[in-house]
């Protein structure tokens, strides 16, 4: 039989079968992801093959379909490890605020490069629309600003009050989407607004509180009556810019992607090199020097090639 996989708990892994039950499933052999060791060989998202385990209502899985796309972060006790988040998405959001708690530009910026090296399809959503004071709402253009110049779509919402929520429940619909944000951004209420069907709980302590302890959780992804699915990343404080060369980093840069080919050097890493078009476009304005300086910042943190 086939499926999908809609929870794991690191042994267990819930399958949602094509015939419409759902099978809770252990794993039969060894799944490997080429390229990367991971701490979960199957992910939420992942189209499994299994078997009924003979007089029992569990499974077996014994076959992973090939993935579209998946994304990763290093595992919190491995370093070497990593974990895979979710499987065959079709595009991920973040939630972010700009009060209580506000979301910094480089946190965007980093979970922005993550979903491009994975060709996710990334938007924004800010939430706690509420809150916002005319001084807040004229920031909030500004942040938008940036980030529709190069490409990402952005929605204002307020998962409180229920602002703008057919806007979302549109972009949703039919969609596989991971849902990300740190902690108490309104992930939780958002979801609970968008599909009133799901209760999660809101208001929890934080991962940032949880920081030391193992906690481990787990991604599940979530029915929406209206068609659709959302994977939920419980205590996922960060997606990680694992795997990136140094070198290749402004690929993940629409601005600067568009740009690549213009620099006087063809291996310019836009740092200091003379004739260097990146750095003069963030010198005339036309590069947003927030994005600049998490360039930077990144590039400065990955390892190099060899
Ligand atoms: P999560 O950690 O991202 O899942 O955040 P929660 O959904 O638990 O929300 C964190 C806090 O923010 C809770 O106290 C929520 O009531 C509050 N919150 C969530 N969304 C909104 C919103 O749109 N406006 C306001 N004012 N508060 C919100
Ligand atoms: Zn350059």
């Amino acid at each position: 039989m086939r499926g999908l996989v809609t929870k794991s708990t690191g042994s267990w892994y819930q399958v949602l079968a094509d015939e419409g039950e759902r099978v809770e499933c252990r794993i039969k052999g060894k799944f490997r992801t080429k390229g990367i060791k991971t701490t979960n060989p199957i992910a939420v998202g992942d189209w499994v093959v299994f078997e009924m385990e003979p007089g029992q209502e569990t499974g077996v899985i014994t076959h992973l379909e090939p993935r579209k796309n998946y994304i990763i972060r290093k595992s919190v006790n491995l370093s070497k490890q990593t974990q895979i988040i979710g499987a065959n998405l079709d595009q991920a959001i973040l939630v972010v605020t700009l009060a209580s708690p506000s979301t910094s530009l480089g946190f965007i910026d980093r979970f922005l490069v993550t979903a491009e090296a994975y060709s996710i399809p990334a938007i924004l959503v800010f939430n706690k629309l509420d809150l916002f004071s005319e001084e807040g709402l004229e920031i909030l253009q500004e942040y938008k600003a940036i980030y529709e110049n190069i490409g990402y779509a952005c929605y204002e919402v307020s998962a409180q009050e229920g602002t703008n929520m057919e806007v979302l429940r549109a972009i949703l619909k039919d969609k596989i989407t991971l849902v990300s944000g740190h902690s108490g951004v309104g992930k939780s209420t958002l979801i609970n607004a968008i599909e009133p069907s799901v209760q999660l709980k809101t208001g929890e302590i934080s991962d940032w509180s949880d920081k030391g302890k193992h906690t481990t959780t787990f991604a599940e992804m979530i029915d929406l009556s209206f068609g659709g699915k959302l994977i939920d990343t419980p205590g996922i404080r960060e997606l990680g810019v694992v795997d990136i060369e140094k070198e290749e980093l402004s690929h993940f840069f629409p601005e600067m992607r568009a740009r690549l080919n213009t620099c006087r050097f063809n291996n310019c890493q836009h740092i200091s090199e003379p004739g260097c078009m990146v750095l003069e476009a963030v010198e005339l304005g036309e590069i947003e020097p927030s994005r600049y300086d998490s360039y930077l910042s990144i590039y400065n943190k990955q390892d190099s090639r060899g």
